[in-house]
């Protein structure tokens, strides 16, 4: 069972420090996080595996604001996230882009994060699973298969910092479908805080949890980690 933190755009380095203070996530569970870039080199002084929140598929070159999978090994960091919808919507990523970051990214040794999921409005027009299909299938194309450094997170883009999750019924759909086509660790991310957290976990099919907003506070990260603790024990 995985849980990550994705800090988005917030949490600098002196923020960071504090926060690893204060964290003290249990055993029995992987724990990652995924701060800012400025932040990395702090996260990196605490215990915990340090992901990327994206990485560039070239291994260097005239890409400005673009950061390597090399510079990130080079700086102790572990992976990625790759493909988050908030890459897609504000910033142009397509499954393409995501996919070759994906490949680029596990090719060079970093474990990836890889994020699909349907917007509300393709859920409702009943393409869910169309567009989780070509997502999926353009990182399992990229990557030929199965990569050990793979893992998906399911996010429905509807869930994603709204205070609405998933149903676990509909978390446990999405996740035998998309495992259907690349069969590979899959979390959930929409939404998850401590008190849904353990009913989302012990879904079957659903191997840990992406976490943004609720990741930023140690104490509601911690009781995550437990909740996943007590899921799997
Ligand atoms: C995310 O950033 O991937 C996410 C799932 O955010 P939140 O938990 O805030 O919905």
């Amino acid at each position: 069972m995985l849980i990550a933190g994705n800090w988005k755009m917030f949490h600098g380095p002196d923020a960071t420090r504090e926060f690893l203070s204060a964290f003290e996530p249990p055993d029995g569970v992987d724990v990652v996080l995924c701060p800012p870039y400025v932040s990395l080199a702090a996260a990196l002084e605490g215990p915990i595996p340090v992901y990327a929140q994206n990485v560039h598929w070239a291994h260097e070159g005239a890409y400005t604001g673009e950061i390597s999978a090399e510079m990130l090994l080079e700086l102790g960091v572990t992976g990625s996230l790759v493909g988050h919808s908030e890459r897609r919507h504000y910033f142009g990523e397509t499954d393409e882009s995501a996919a070759r970051r994906a490949r680029a990214a596990c090719d060079a040794g970093l474990r990836v994060i890889a994020c699909v999921g349907e917007t509300e409005e393709q859920r409702e027009a009943g393409h869910t699973e169309m567009v989780l299909r070509l997502q999926v299938e353009a990182i399992r194309d990229a990557l030929g298969g199965a990569h050990e450094h793979l893992t998906l997170a399911y996010e429905p883009v509807w869930a994603i910092g709204t205070g609405r999750t998933a149903t676990p019924d509909l978390a446990r759909e999405a996740h035998a479908f998309v495992k259907s086509i690349l069969d590979v660790p899959v979390l959930y991310g929409g939404s998850v805080k401590p008190d849904n957290a353990a009913e989302l976990l012990s879904q079957p099919d659903v191997d840990g949890a992406l976490v943004g907003g609720a990741s930023l506070d140690a104490d509601s990260f911690t009781e995550i980690c437990r909740a996943a603790v007590a899921v799997r024990s």
